[in-house]
């Protein structure tokens, strides 16, 4: 490899708050055009913002998540642009000020550690969107205009596709688990925008960067840093200049097209916002969040490893969701196995997740229905083959595990009288196989297992079962 890729990335994460940041509208996703405006957000004159504090306090949570030095006092401003889905001609944004800054975050990428350096973190308003519709005219929807977003942005120590989607992975991560984004990309929820130049290896300085837009999925980050990266070492092997622009992600042709030329800063004429006055962000304020402030990914991690002995694995996977990581705890609280527990929701839960496309939140089965099942299981009520079918049924209905055991008749059978009588069934019905036991063909037991399965409709123990065959051909 001859040249180095220097990545640096931009999240916009929108804010979980229930109203806009400057006036009260809902931030609800599914509204109906135009629905959720007002003379504030929809920019008319005479209008004045006022600040959503919810939104501030989310913004200094997520810099105390990232170890960022939080500013006593920051600052809004205008960055000067017109678009139609834009309708102050100004979108209200922090420049100098920004709330948060100097960073980090720790990420896992090829078995290593990196720690990935926080620039800074600001709060701004979103945009409104031009739908185009199909008779060749296009509408403005500003149900988004003024939804509170904020903008994380990294130092350029990214190297990898690799190490890109192991920062949003964590990033997404932390974001849900201190509660302040849905982050879920598919949504627009969070969106990233990384900017990628490369350099001959060991060179100092940077090479001329590109801004991408449009991934909306990890896939599309990896494919696409990918994607240009060899873009890039492509142009310049063959002299080319690269051009400082942004393009965007095209999904179709899995490649990057240019969109405009690059924006400076000088183009937006920032300057500070005359409507707002700076936002103070007090010691005893950053006490109490500080204080208030929960158990990140990582830690718990490291915890699930040490308290409950699981692999790193499992660990890995359960602490990725917040949610999943606490459905874990709550089940491990009510059966002495945490292992087990890992196994039923590492493989069950969240395959019957990923093929319904449900999240946790939205799932039926309780933490307490889960263990129920595993102690059904461990008491031999029902075999381990069972206990899959019917917590498909739980995950479908949200019907408790007896419950459904009880409805479909599905208690294995554990009476030595009833399957000792079928064995003697099956052993008067195949002679063949059993003389081949009694001769020490010891893989003839299967097949009358088997046997014994079939006649009594799946539901025998089948280790009472081959306890019993051997007992009886072996003692004649
Ligand atoms: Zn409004």
């Amino acid at each position: 490899m001859k040249y180095e890729p220097v990545i640096g990335i931009e999240v916009h994460a929108q804010l979980k708050t229930g109203s806009k940041l400057f006036c009260g509208c809902s931030t609800g996703f599914a509204a109906a055009p135009n629905h959720h405006v007002c003379p504030v957000c929809l920019g008319l004159p005479g209008t004045l913002p006022v600040l959503n504090r919810k939104a501030i306090e989310y913004v200094v949570r997520t810099c105390i998540a990232l170890e960022c030095e939080v500013s006593p006092a920051s600052r809004f401003a205008r960055k000067n642009y017109y678009y139609p889905d834009l309708p102050k001609a100004y979108q209200i944004s922090q420049y100098e000020l920004p709330i948060g800054r100097n960073g980090k975050l720790t990420v896992r990428a090829g078995g290593k550690e990196k720690t990935i350096r926080i620039h800074r973190i600001h709060l701004e308003e979103d945009a409104g969107k031009l739908v185009h519709d199909a008779s060749g005219g296009s509408c403005v929807d500003y149900n988004r205009t003024g939804i509170p977003l904020m903008e994380i942005v990294t130092e350029a120590d990214v190297r990898s596709s690799e190490e890109a989607v192991a920062y949003l992975t964590s990033l997404r991560s932390i974001l849900q688990y201190i509660g302040v984004c849905g982050a879920n990309m598919e949504k627009g929820e969070m969106r990233c925008e990384p900017n990628i130049s490369v350099r001959p290896v060991g060179a100092e300085e940077f090479g001329t960067k590109t801004e991408m837009k449009n991934l909306n999925s990890f896939r599309a980050v990896r494919l696409g840093v990918d994607f240009e990266i060899e873009r890039q070492i492509d142009a310049i092997e063959n002299g080319e200049r690269i051009v400082q622009e942004t393009r965007r992600w095209d999904e179709a042709t899995q490649t990057t097209q240019t969109m405009r030329s690059k924006e400076r800063a000088h183009d937006y004429r920032y300057f500070p916002d005359p409507d707002l006055v700076p936002v103070e962000v007090s010691e005893s304020v950053l006490e109490r969040l500080r204080a208030k402030a929960p158990e990140l990914p990582e830690p718990r991690r490291v915890r699930f490893i040490s308290q409950y002995g699981l692999p790193e694995y499992d660990a890995e996977v359960l602490t990725g969701s917040k949610a999943i990581a606490d459905f874990f705890e709550r089940a491990a609280s009510l059966h002495n196995d945490p292992k087990a527990v890992s196994n039923w929701i590492m493989t069950e839960l969240m395959g019957c997740l990923n093929e319904s496309g449900k999240t946790i939140d939205e799932c039926a089965v309780t933490a307490e229905d889960l263990t129920a099942l595993l102690g059904l299981m461990g008491k031999g009520v029902i075999s381990a083959r069972m206990g899959k079918d019917i917590f498909k049924d739980m995950f479908a209905t949200g019907r408790p595990p007896a419950e459904i055991i009880k409805d479909k008749g599905l208690e294995q059978l554990n009476d030595e009288t009833a399957i000792s009588d079928a064995v003697e069934k099956v052993i008067a019905d195949n002679p063949g196989p059993a003389a081949d036991f009694r001769a020490g063909k010891k893989q003839a037991a299967g097949f009358l297992v088997g046997q014994v399965m079939r006649r009594t409709g799946g539901k025998a123990n089948p280790k009472i079962v081959g306890r019993i065959i051997e007992e009886k051909l072996l003692s004649e």
